[in-house]
């Protein structure tokens, strides 16, 4: 364990930095994911590390659709266990959302270490054991869900999906909410909702936008009508190159 001072400026980001590694550690984490962490803390850093204000109304709009979902399952990797893991656990007990395990590299016992790391933080039934589904047009081990989970879902949050599964996931007519600090990323191209923010900002967001949406639908409508998912990639681009 490394001490970080909380005066550190960049005292969130080395937290952060520290979870990741200590994923990989547990074996939570691949080490593919510390290349994704890298990526992501570049953006973040041209983002100025804050939640800008199109991201919190997307925030809003994913809580929106999650509620007002039949089926909504937050899908969970090696990085978004490792950084958040109580926090997904409150997101899935505050929306009645299901959350599943989803691995790009998957292997057994990543699976069994997330789901178990889960539990530890409160989550009482997770998903993804199973993966007896498939998303059609991706091969065979990367095509692998739930077929109770995703498989079955009108709506999905996907925090730091890779673009091909993105894609499928789409085509399966499946309501998109993507976490991705990247606006290029193919990923937040083709999400119906792309929340331009760190997960680790983003998740605890869109639980507070949930407790304040749960009892009201129409308060639910206006926040997915108010939500432009162009405009959103576009204001990101924006507050990258201007600082907006
Ligand atoms: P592409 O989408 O460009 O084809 P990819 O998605 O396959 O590439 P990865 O490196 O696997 O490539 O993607 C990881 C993505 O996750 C990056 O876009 C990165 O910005 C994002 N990311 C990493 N860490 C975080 C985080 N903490 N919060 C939000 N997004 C993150
Ligand atoms: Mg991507």
């Amino acid at each position: 364990e490394v001490e970080v001072p909380e005066s550190h400026p960049r005292y969130e980001s080395l937290l952060t930095r520290h979870r990741i590694e200590a994923g990989v550690d547990r074996g939570i984490t691949s080490r593919q994911g510390l290349i994704a962490q890298g990526r992501g803390e570049a953006y973040d850093y041209l983002l100025g590390e804050r939640t800008i204000e199109s991201a919190d109304r997307a925030e809003r709009a994913a809580a929106a659709y999650i509620l007002q979902a039949d089926h909504a399952v937050v899908s969970v990797n090696g990085n978004a266990a490792a950084l958040v893991p109580g926090e997904l656990v409150e997101l899935a007990e505050a929306t009645g959302a299901d959350l599943e395990v989803n691995l790009f590299n998957r292997t057994e016992e990543r699976i069994h270490a997330i789901a178990e790391y889960l539990r530890e933080h409160g989550a009482e039934a997770v998903l993804g054991l199973e993966a007896d589904g498939r998303i059609p047009g991706l091969d065979h081990e990367r095509a692998k869900v739930d077929a109770d989970g995703i498989g079955d879902a009108d709506v999905v949050l996907v925090p730091l999906e890779d673009g091909d599964r993105a894609e499928a996931l789409g085509e399966m007519g499946k309501t998109e909410l993507v976490v991705d600090l990247n606006p290029l990323s193919r990923s937040a191209q083709v999400a119906t909702v792309p929340i331009i923010d760190n997960i680790v900002r983003a998740i605890p967001n869109v639980t507070a936008h949930a407790r304040e949406l749960a009892d009201d639908p129409e308060a639910q409508r206006d926040a997915i009508e108010a939500f432009d998912a162009d405009e959103a990639l576009s204001a990101a681009e924006r507050a990258i190159r201007d600082g907006e």
